[in-house]
């Protein structure tokens, strides 16, 4: 629709000018700092940051009613830099112009509820959402978005040029850092570190295909993390790691469009994410409680933050009811098959604290959860989903596995319902499900497949052997019909057809 065809009082709201005063705020010392230079951590005591706009308060000028009214209409507006993330510019980036913005239709994922049989299983109403339907097929795309827009703003400000983007990586950050920074290729040059052999075959070529420099290393993903900071400490590179606060920003979109999708109305939801380095759960977490501090939302929905056994520092650290005897404590992972949520040592762990913190407080009694599950249940259940018409990766079926845990621990009540994030597509992760397919996960994984749940193919071979087509050899014709006829049967018989006549 036309800017000019929207009605008389909401077409000034729909095209967003540059506005807000954007900074950094330290979670360690509360310092504050301006963002016309990019920072990852504190200059003074090397905390984490996350960005604040010291002018929020002006944007509760406009009613929730109101902002509802601009988010549903801008969904009309055919305007690229506001089909993305940025169609909540006001909350993401309000100080970006929507001319600097990178839009490579990340963002408005599908939410798709759960067949009968499925919640059934699973003793709790639930939806997934496909976050693997991004562009690099993870939702890292939302922060990558945002941080890559902010890079363009600077750029395009004569405030930076010649940028060396860098990141660490379980595999997906790099995916979508080298995609958006191609997308910049004249601009930016990317270059991503991976720890060897702990990421897919399918996140490893994706990198490589944008044409980033990608650099494998020995050991786990935070051992990679340590070797980033320190580039970043020493030289002059653009650090795309999540600790980027600019990310955390773009991943709040991801709340603002399930408020959006169930009508605003977040009464009796549950929000149910994995965590490995812990910035997706900051920035959902902030996202619903910038919602609810505009009145577009008047209900902060349950959060449940799920990591696996084999690596569940945040969960561990919460197992301490009392929050002054809490002690932070890196652990040493052990393999996962939800690599990407494979960390001991999250850089957003004081995000984390202070935000749960913030949150629980809002709400006015506990809201946020966290929950652990086994390496079992994450692949049973993430097989269970895509046998019932999902894409969950392995990160997916954490969710699941999630919330049947918080279900049987009583966290979440009849009324309520489930909106599960699968953070990436099943493809990206492929390779789990055809190792507990062929029995081949190793066994540090301690996961036993499940014969009700192996799929392979079945290769079919007619009765004389001898007799097969192959590329550039046909069969002659009477050899290829017994061939056809031969096939046909056996595959009926598999499939127990019976005559259509
Ligand atoms: C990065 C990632 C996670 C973990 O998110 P954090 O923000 O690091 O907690 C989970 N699943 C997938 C698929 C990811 O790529
Ligand atoms: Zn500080």
């Amino acid at each position: 629709m036309k800017i000019d065809d929207f009605p008389n009082e909401i077409a000034p709201f729909l095209i967003p000018e540059p506005k807000g005063d954007l900074v950094y705020e330290c979670l360690g010392c509360s310092g504050i700092y301006p963002i016309k230079k990019l920072l990852y951590v504190c200059p003074d005591c090397g905390s984490v940051l996350l960005i604040t706009n010291r002018k929020f308060d002006e944007l509760k000028k406009t009613d929730g009613a109101t902002w509802q009214k601009i988010f549903d209409y801008r969904r009309m507006l055919n305007i690229p830099a506001l089909k993305g993330i940025y169609r909540y510019h006001e909350l993401i980036g309000p100080n970006i112009p929507i001319a600097s913005v990178i839009y490579l239709g990340e963002g408005h994922t599908p939410v798709v509820e759960a067949n009968q049989q499925l919640q059934q299983k699973a003793g709790a109403r639930f939806y997934y959402k496909n976050d693997g339907q991004n562009p690099s097929a993870s939702f890292k795309d939302r922060g990558m978005a945002s941080a890559l827009s902010y890079i363009k703003y600077l750029i395009d400000s004569k405030l930076a040029e010649n940028i060396i983007a860098v990141c660490a990586s379980t595999g997906d950050t790099s995916a979508a850092a080298a995609l958006y920074a191609s997308y910049l290729a004249l601009e930016i040059t990317s270059a991503v570190l991976l720890p060897q052999g702990k990421v897919t075959p399918q996140q490893l070529s994706q990198p490589l295909g944008s044409g980033a420099r990608v650099f494998e290393i020995p050991g786990v993903f935070d051992d990679c993390m340590k070797v980033v900071e320190k580039l970043s400490e020493n030289y002059s590179v653009a650090l795309l790691n999540s600790k980027n606060s600019w990310r955390i920003l773009g991943q709040e979109s991801f709340s603002y469009e399930i408020a959006q999708d169930f009508e605003y109305d977040m009464k009796d939801k549950v929000v149910v994410v994995p965590i490995g380095n812990a910035g997706n759960i900051s920035a959902v977490m902030n996202g619903f409680l910038k919602f609810h501090m505009l009145g577009i939302i008047n209900h902060l929905p349950k959060i449940i933050g799920v990591q696996s056994e084999h690596a569940d520092p945040v969960y561990q650290y919460y197992l301490e009811p009392d929050s002054d005897k809490r002690v932070f404590r890196p652990v040493s992972v052990k393999p996962s098959v939800a690599q990407a949520a494979m960390i001991g040592n999250p850089v957003s762990m004081p995000r984390v604290v202070s935000i749960t913190k913030k949150y629980n407080e809002t709400a006015g009694q506990q809201s946020v959860f966290f929950v652990q599950v086994t390496e079992q249940e994450i692949m049973d259940w993430g097989l269970l989903a895509n046998r019932n018409g999902h894409i969950a990766c392995t990160q997916g079926g954490e969710c699941l596995a999630g919330l049947v845990g918080a279900v049987r621990e009583g966290i979440i009540t009849d009324s309520e319902c489930a909106i599960l994030d699968a953070t990436a597509h099943a493809i990206k992760f492929s390779g789990f499900q055809d190792k507990y397919y062929t029995k081949t996960l190793s066994d540090e994984y301690r996961v036993v497949s499940k014969q009700e749940l192996i799929n392979t193919p079945i290769l079919m071979m007619p009765d004389n052997p001898e007799k097969i087509p192959a590329q550039g050899k046909p069969l002659g014709e009477e050899d290829f019909r017994v061939f056809v006829d031969d096939i046909c049967r056996k595959i009926a018989r598999e499939l127990e057809l019976s005559d259509s006549k």
